[in-house]
């Protein structure tokens, strides 16, 4: 096991792959248990909106939720749909997704998105509902190849958009899954993903995604845990108290 710290002087802790020893079930759901008990069960019916969740996570890349928020409804008010959004100068759309940052990278990233999607060579146009029958493998793949498009971003199109068995992993998520050794400390992101679908109870998916990262905000802070307030202390191995 290597250890180094980071800026904020948070240890670091790597697990090599051949040392590492998976979550067992129990453990697994003995954690979601007490996340429960804090947070509730989520309830967030699929939108079936692929699109928006599509340009939303694109948006969030480096930014609070509030200024993302800000940055798509100015973009939903400035243009009608999205096919308007593919065809507008780049300033214009540059000029709406100001408040949430990056602006020039993302609002070009944005219209290579739409236009990828548009030019399938199927002639489906802006149209991605294909992906609710599609199984999750090829959802991922097709996602993955338009430009930009990671993991995370396909697992929220697939999960939130379609209920489709998939889980994001952001930084709240690895930071805390990796604190708890329920993912292994070092793990590049798409192992990450592959391991939070593998060890999320089937149909709880976005229940451990969405409470995960909820105790990534309020209690396990990048910088300074609250381990002394964490319902999780007895049984996480970081815990600072
Ligand atoms: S005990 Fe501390 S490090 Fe562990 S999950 Fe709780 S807040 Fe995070």
């Amino acid at each position: 096991m290597a250890r180094k710290t980071d800026a904020s002087g948070d240890a670091l802790v790597t697990i090599p792959k051949g040392e590492w020893r998976r979550p067992t079930r129990r453990r697994v759901v003995g954690i979601r248990d007490k996340l429960r008990s804090v947070y509730g069960i989520p309830i967030m019916p699929p939108h079936e909106q692929p699109l928006d969740e599509l340009v939303l996570t694109v948006l969030s890349q480096s930014t609070n939720d509030r200024n993302r928020d800000v940055a798509y409804e100015r973009l939903r008010e400035r243009f009608d749909d999205w096919e308007a959004v593919m065809e507008a100068p780049n300033a214009e759309v540059e000029e709406a997704i100001r408040p949430g940052g990056i602006s020039k990278v993302k609002s070009k990233r944005i219209q290579e998105i739409l236009r990828a999607i548009d030019d399938s060579p199927e002639g489906r146009g802006l149209d991605l509902s294909f992906l609710r029958e599609a199984t999750v493998p090829e959802g991922q793949r097709y996602l993955c190849s338009l430009p930009g498009v990671g993991r995370k971003t396909a697992a929220c199109v697939l999960l939130f958009a379609y209920g489709l068995r998939d889980v994001p992993v952001d930084t709240h998520v690895s930071r805390v899954g990796m604190r708890l050794r329920i993912l292994r400390p070092g793990a590049p992101f798409e192992e990450l993903h592959d391991e939070m679908l593998d060890l999320s109870p089937r149909g709880e998916e976005l229940e451990l995604h969405v409470n995960l990262l909820r105790h990534g905000r309020r209690t396990c802070h990048a910088r300074r845990p609250d381990c002394p307030a964490c319902v999780l202390a007895r049984v996480c191995p970081s815990r600072q108290l």
